[in-house]
């Protein structure tokens, strides 16, 4: 058996006495998108944000490619919390689109795309700079290098946002919401390039409400409830015969 690209076992999170993800079992394998549907509050965000380690677990774990990530079994065999600043290099192996753009304003959107790969995996100017024109063409804004973000619309910063996580040669791209702040006319256009990326087989974790792509793009649909993982499976199986009233009831108000 090969080892899944994302492994989550047993997920647990709690904000006070709120539980927002109670024993999350998850695998992502080579290839696959999966796409996480629910209502709000659902716990979709919180399952996102565990596995790039933008909140601390308090249950479970999350492996990618087989490593634990934020957690190291210490000499005794004791799972251990790593500090913070350790998880950086596991962080950036994951490429987070979140549903606000938070491109860097000061800079033009070319470098928003190769500053990372420049400062934090040291490559070469000149090779960062050139693949960043690829990542912007793949987007559709290979004419767009040298603006600046507030210069573009909603919809062509999500595809900056997206070209700057794929610099970083991500192992599994994360979406959360990625179209949700967007105006209705320039939600196509960014479901356009993340359609493009699951052609081309890039691994993909997606929270949307957008249940029209999950038809046509998931591999699995994820059907998360009150921070449990309900029902998944192909979106032949979840949408056309969903067997919880949970899920039945959701996708009445979707459609
Ligand atoms: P979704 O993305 O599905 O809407 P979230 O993961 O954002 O759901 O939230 C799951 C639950 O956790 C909700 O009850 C939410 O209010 C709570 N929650 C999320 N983040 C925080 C936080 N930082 N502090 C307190 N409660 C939080
Ligand atoms: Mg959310």
């Amino acid at each position: 058996m090969t080892t899944p690209v994302l492994r989550v076992r047993g997920l647990g999170k709690r904000f006070g006495d709120v539980t927002a993800l109670a024993d999350v079992d998850l695998d992502v394998a080579e290839g696959e998108v999966v796409v996480v549907i629910g209502p709000s509050g659902s716990g979709k965000s919180t399952l996102v944000r565990c596995i790039d380690l933008l909140e601390e677990i308090d249950a479970g774990s999350v492996e990618l490619d087989g490593e634990l990530l934020g957690l190291r079994v210490d000499r005794r065999g004791v799972l251990r919390r790593m500090p913070a600043r350790a998880t950086a290099p596991q962080r950036r192996r994951m490429g987070m689109v979140f549903q606000s753009f938070n491109l860097f304003s000061h800079l033009t959107v070319e470098r928003n795309v190769w500053e990372a790969p420049v400062r934090s995996l040291g490559e070469p100017l000149a090779e960062a700079r050139a693949r960043a024109q690829q990542l912007l063409e793949r987007v559709g804004l290979g004419h767009k290098g040298d603006a600046y973000p507030v210069q573009l619309s909603g919809g062509q910063q999500q595809r900056v946002a997206i070209a700057r996580a794929l610099a970083m040669r991500p192992r599994l791209m994360l979406f959360d919401e990625p179209t949700s702040a967007l105006d209705p006319e320039l939600v196509g256009e960014v479901l356009a390039v993340m359609t493009s990326l699951a052609q081309e087989r890039t691994t993909m974790v997606v929270v949307t409400h957008e249940l029209q792509f999950a038809r046509e793009v998931a591999t699995r649909v994820v059907f998360m409830d009150a921070g449990r993982v309900v029902e998944q499976g192909t979106p032949d199986e979840v949408f056309g015969n969903p067997r919880t009233e949970r899920l039945q009831t959701f996708l009445q108000r979707f459609s």
